[in-house]
């Protein structure tokens, strides 16, 4: 059994439990409020707060979890990455009032108050920048504290910076950048026990699940009829993986003993630049075009 610890609400929640039941292991729970789930197979889920993941995985409550980076970092605990899970994109900044006149980090004088829920990153960063700064704890809504007096500078976590605006705050330095990752307690990958070794070939199936489904989401699978002779331009517009299948049409534009003048073209693009790719094959004449999303992608 790989215990699998998840965040139970929050930013993190609802996306990591659409990675799962993307990759075919859904959350079979009694209830809404159960706190532990069945995913299928060796995998179940506990579901916990994300601050807590860390900890949680680093005891061994859970085999692996899935929480921030940014809160992985913070709890400093001897945890291995193993897939950026590419959402809960966001980035620890720093920020000051507009009207402080602090613009950037040499604005900072050392000893200034630093609000934070990040103690040991923020510490660490004016240190390493040879300005130490006196961090003022706090467990939640940071923004507040430069207009209460508590603090000049806070260091919170934004993602489109429109809360630190709203709160007439300027942003002024990344301390990092964090995404959602799927983390392994350093101790369980040394473990060469035979259980070690099983749950580490559970975590390894996981991580392939997992990563499959990411890497589908950035790709689509296109198919279209060509002109046979413009094969190598379509080549050129869709490399895919190894170069797109390539398929005799039954009957595809032939009169009676030629070769058909259209070839069916099968390949996987870039989701990203998907419309471009699709007009480039309609200037080569291209037909029945069609798109379509893919479950998974194995590596
Ligand atoms: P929660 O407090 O449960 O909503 O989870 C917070 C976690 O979500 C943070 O530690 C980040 O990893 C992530 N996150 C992603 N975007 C943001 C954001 N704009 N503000 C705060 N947390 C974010």
């Amino acid at each position: 059994m790989l215990r699998i610890a998840i965040p139970n609400k929050g930013r993190l929640s609802e996306d990591a439990r659409e990675l799962f039941n993307d990759a075919g292991l859904e959350v079979r729970a009694l209830s809404d409020r159960a706190l532990t789930a069945s995913l299928g197979g060796e995998f179940h889920a506990l579901f916990v707060r994300a601050q807590d993941i860390p900890e949680f995985v680093a005891d061994g409550a859970a085999d692996v979890g899935i929480t921030g980076w940014d809160l992985i970092c913070e709890s400093a605990r001897a945890l291995e990455p193993l897939t950026d899970l590419q959402f809960g994109r966001c980035r620890l900044a720093v920020a000051a009032r507009e009207e402080s006149g602090v613009e950037s980090l040499e604005d900072i004088p050392a000893g200034m108050r630093v609000a934070t829920v990040f103690p040991r990153l923020t510490q660490r960063f004016f240190e390493e920048r040879g300005c130490p700064v006196e961090v003022v704890p706090v467990s939640g809504a940071a923004e507040i504290a430069p207009h209460i007096g508590i603090a000049d500078v806070i260091v919170d976590l934004v993602s489109t910076g429109s809360t630190l605006r709203v709160n007439g705050l300027r942003e002024i330095a990344t301390v990092i950048e964090s995404t959602a990752r799927l983390v392994v307690a350093r101790d369980t990958m040394r473990d060469t026990s035979a259980a070690g070794r099983v749950r580490m070939r559970n975590v390894e199936e996981l991580v392939a699940a997992l990563e499959s489904v990411l890497r589908a989401r950035g790709k689509r699978y296109v198919m279209a009829n060509v002109p046979r002779e413009r094969l190598d331009d379509v080549r050129r517009v869709l490399p895919g993986l190894n170069g797109p299948t390539v398929i005799d049409i039954l009957d595809g534009g032939t009169k009676a003993g030629q070769v058909g003048s259209h070839v069916a073209v099968h390949a996987v693009a870039d989701a990203r630049t998907i419309y471009r790719t699709v007009a480039e094959l309609k200037s080569l004449g291209a037909e029945g075009i069609l798109v379509t999303r893919i479950e998974r992608l194995m590596a």
